[in-house]
Order: structure tokens, then sequence, then C-alpha cells
């Protein structure tokens, strides 16, 4: 694929004309595929005129609005990296991303002003402010549509130039500026796309966020090349969203683990008619086939279908195919994309390749691998082996005879009791079947011998007020092998997630 991002997204565009590309979930602002051509063009005029050249890093930060991909595709055509950045980062947190990936331009809107303004004066080195809606003293997005200035002709290397810089999600750590060029993106969506295709006549619900590589890639960048429809929520609120797929007659949905678990466990979902979804996706972390099936069998759809990748991987490297959703097995991330190879290795001996059914770390060599992580070539190295160029996940998993993957935990989370390994996900997930339990997070802890013992932060179920920590440990200790019991029971109000939902287990290790 040998064209930069906007071209390989909006190619058909003009094919598509006045159908809907965007439509603002909350009040109902549409924007037509002929819109978001002609608008990001004219953008990308006036950015060009301000300044922004090739090569340049522009901070888009901004919730989901249906001007985003507007503003990111404008952004890429004048030749600028776009570094996507969370809406609720802090001032101090923004700070840092701007100075790390030396940011010369951001483009936000109105109710972060401060925020960004904030962190452009921490991180310094910025040039200018630009406003996707309007405010007083900053250019506007909006008046960047009337402007006559040319087209940039900007010459972009799909091959070399970097089109993204989103942050990891930071579950592990600090997050890290990943380099995604314009033919990684491209090539990554033409591979998930043979796949999983949505065209015109098809509503996605955007609901997961833009900035994230998953919602960059499954919510814009993916509809938005085959003439879909966009539905935009700027945050997951369940009735709003429930309400958006009943008004807006949405037919795929791609979500994260926590909201199946709303979609299977919440009393609210009967109340809405959600006959439209022909299939939903889960991916970013590890989802249970249990949850799966039961989601599906509640809204009457086949068992909800999973993907697998990282920011690193562009992001995608697995997915269920929507034609084998019915008949894949219950709990696997998918099959192997096209054009992408694979190997599980030992974690005892990482050179010892292992069959079907056994257990090792993942490995990933395609064109989709990342060109390395922004100004962290040590941290790239270790990474991305210099020779074979296989890229480590940190993942740990199996195949099945007939290659469908499956994902136990990540190689960092597992935790050693007495020399057995325990998967926190695996309990997590069975924690979640029981009646009296809303949400759970296992963390690895120690006890008065020393011994790293699993150690559980539940929520209850508003139905299950008096549910003890006996209570607990006895349902885990009744369906799992011995080593593998939950030692310790914590009741917390809510599980710490990222906006990915992914449970931040970093942080209720440092609560204890
Ligand atoms: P950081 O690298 O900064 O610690 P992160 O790894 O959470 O953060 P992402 O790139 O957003 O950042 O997430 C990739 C990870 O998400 C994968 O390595 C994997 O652990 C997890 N993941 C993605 N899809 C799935 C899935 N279907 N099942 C289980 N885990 C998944
Ligand atoms: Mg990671």
């Amino acid at each position: 694929v040998e064209l930069p991002i906007h071209e390989a997204v909006l190619g058909r565009a003009a094919e598509f004309g006045d159908a809907p590309a965007l439509i603002d979930g909350t009040d109902g602002t549409t924007l037509s595929y002929e819109q978001v051509d002609r608008f990001h063009r004219r953008i990308a005029a006036a950015l060009a005129e301000a300044g922004v050249r090739k090569g340049d890093v522009l901070a888009l930060h901004s919730p989901n609005t249906i001007a985003f991909p507007t503003a990111f595709y404008a952004a890429t055509r004048a030749g600028a990296s776009v570094t996507t950045v969370h809406p609720l980062a802090t001032a101090e947190e923004f700070g840092k991303q701007l100075k790390d990936c030396a940011a010369r331009w951001i483009v936000t809107v109105s109710p972060l002003l401060d925020t960004a303004r904030r962190a452009a004066g921490i991180a310094g080195g910025v040039k200018e402010i630009f406003v996707c809606d309007s405010a007083p003293g900053h250019r506007s997005l909006i008046d960047m549509l009337g402007s006559t200035a040319p087209e940039p002709e900007v010459a972009i290397d799909p091959a070399e130039d970097v089109a993204a810089l989103p942050y990891s999600s930071g579950t592990t750590g600090t997050p890290k500026g990943v380099m995604l060029t314009h033919r990684q993106i491209a090539t990554n969506l033409a591979q998930l796309n043979a796949a999983i295709s949505a065209g015109p006549g098809d509503r996605i619900l955007a609901v997961l966020p833009f900035f994230h590589i998953y919602g960059l890639t499954a919510l814009m960048n993916a509809p938005l090349r085959h003439g879909a429809t966009v539905v935009v929520l700027p945050r997951f609120e369940l009735e709003t969203f429930l309400a958006a797929i009943q008004n807006h007659r949405i037919t795929g949905l791609y979500v994260a683990p926590p909201i199946v678990l709303a979609l299977a466990k919440h009393p609210l979902v009967t109340q809405y008619d959600l006959s439209s979804l022909k299939y939903i996706i889960s991916a970013a972390a590890p989802l249970d086939a249990r949850l799966a099936v039961a989601c599906a069998e509640r809204l009457g759809l086949p068992p909800v279908g999973q993907a697998y990748g990282m920011t690193e991987l562009s992001p995608g490297t697995h997915v269920v195919p929507l034609d084998a959703m019915r008949d894949a097995p219950p709990g696997t991330v998918g099959k192997l994309i096209a054009g992408t190879e694979m190997r599980i290795v030992s974690l005892d001996d990482p050179g010892k390749d292992l069959g079907p059914g056994e257990s090792g770390e993942i490995l990933i060599r395609g064109p989709q691998v990342m060109k390395g992580y922004l100004g962290r070539p040590d941290a790239t190295a270790a990474m991305i082996d210099g020779g074979g160029g296989w890229l480590h996940t940190g993942d740990v998993g199996h195949v099945d005879e007939n290659g469908w993957l499956f994902v136990v935990d990540r190689v960092k989370e597992l935790i050693k009791y007495k020399g057995f390994q325990v998967a926190p996900a695996e309990l997590e997930a069975l924690l979640l079947t029981h009646p009296g339990i809303a949400d759970a997070a296992v963390i690895g802890a120690y006890d008065d011998d020393g011994n790293e013992v699993p150690h559980a932060h539940v929520v209850r179920q508003p139905s299950a007020p008096e549910l003890s920590e006996g209570e607990v440990m006895m349902y885990v200790a009744e369906r799992v092998a011995p080593y593998k019991r939950v030692r310790r029971v914590t009741f917390i109000d809510a599980v710490p997630r990222a906006a990915s939902g992914k449970i931040l287990r970093r942080e209720l290790r440092e609560r204890t």
C-alpha cells in the first residue's frame, strides 16, 4: 500500500459523496464523505499557511467528536506526524508527552484549552494552539474551512514518514511514543479488512476513544475507508450508549471487555431495542469466553468475537473473521491475519519454539511492526530482534490445532505461586461468573512467608452487599487447582482502568 494515510482512507470519499460519514451521537450533526474530504483539504491548506511543515509533530487533544478525523487527516496531509492525546490527561501528563515528542502544534477543543495552554507552558516549543470549535485568540478549524490558501504539496514517503505517534497505554509503565509510518498503518488496515469489513450501510458506534490506536483504527480509519457511517460518542455512559445503538440502528460494535461486561450483566440493557446489531468485537484486554457467550445470548447475537493487537503493531495481528464468529472456538482472539508471521516461544528458554497447546511468549513479524519507539533506541532494541525483526509482545498465549490464538495474560502479570504460574486474567474471568460480583481484578501480593499469592480486588453487586471474603475465596477454591486459589480479598468501589478498558493493576499494587 503506497499511499499516505489520508489518501488510503479518503481515496473513495468522492465515490461515497453525500453518504453520511460521521454523525454526532449526541445532537445528530452529520458530515458527509464529500464534506470530510473537502474540509480536511481546506484545513490542511490553512495549517500549511500557518507554518505546519513536513515532519512537525502536531498533538491532537480532543475527546471523540465528528471533527476529530478531519483534523487528523488535515494534519497528515500537511505533512505532520500526529500524536494523539488522552482528553483527560492532566496538564503535567500532556506537557510530558509534548516535550517527549517535541510537538510544535496543538489542536484542541475549547473546554480543554486551559489544560492545553498549561501543557504547552510546561513543555516549551509549541508554536501555536488551534481549536476545533472556537475560542478567542485562537485560530479555529471551522474558520479554516474558508481558507483560500493553496493545497500544500508535501512529498510524503509512506515507508519512512511517521503518520501517527500514539503513546502506548502505560499499563505496565510509562507510556512510550510509538512511531507508525503511513505504510504500516495503511497496510494493517488492508490486512484487517480482509477479515472484517464494514461498508456502505453499516453503522459503527465510536464509543472507545479515537486517540487510542484501537479506536483510531477500528472506529475511524477502517469504517471511513469503506464508506460506513460512524456514530460518535464522546465517552462511555451506559444509557447514552444503549440509546445510540437503538436510535441510530447501529450494526457493529467495537468495544473493550468492560462494555461486554455491562452488556452481559446490567439490568438496563434489556430496556432497549438493540436488534440492529449484527456483531460485537472486543479487543484491548482479556475477555472471558463465558462472558462473550453470555453477552451474545442476551442480545441474540453470535458470540462476541475478539481481536488482538498492540500499539506497536499498528495495531492488529489477529481477529475472528466475521464469517467465522459462530464457529470460532470460545475464548479465541482470532487467527493470524494475512502477511504476518507468529512464533510462540518458551518463557524459560526463549530460543525454543512451542507447538499447539503449549503456552509461551507471542512473537510477531510483519509489515505492521512499528518503526520504533520515539527517542528510545534501547527500548526499541529490547522489543524487536535486531537480526530477525521479531517483535516481543510480552503476552503469553497458545494456538490450537487450527491456528486459533488464545491469549493467557501478560508475561509480567503472571503470578508465580511456589513455582506455578497463575494468570490473573483467568481468575478475574472466574470471579465475574459469581452473581454477587460486579467486577474484579487480581494482582500478585506477598503472604507472611514471602510467597507470591493471588490477591483479588472485588466490586460487589449492589444486590449482594454482604458478600464476604470467605465466600469469594471458597467460590474460586471449588473451581480451580489448589495453586490457583485466591488467598486474599479486598472489596473496592471500582476497578481502575485505562481509557482502552485495561485493568490498571499497578494502581492496585500501589494501594497495597
Ligand atoms: P504499555 O505498553 O504502555 O504498558 P499497553 O500494553 O496496555 O501499555 P496497548 O498497546 O494499548 O498498551 O495494549 C496492548 C496490549 O493489550 C497487548 O500487549 C495485550 O496485553 C493487550 N491486549 C490487546 N488485545 C487483547 C485481547 N484480545 N486479549 C487479551 N489481551 C489483549
Ligand atoms: Mg504494551
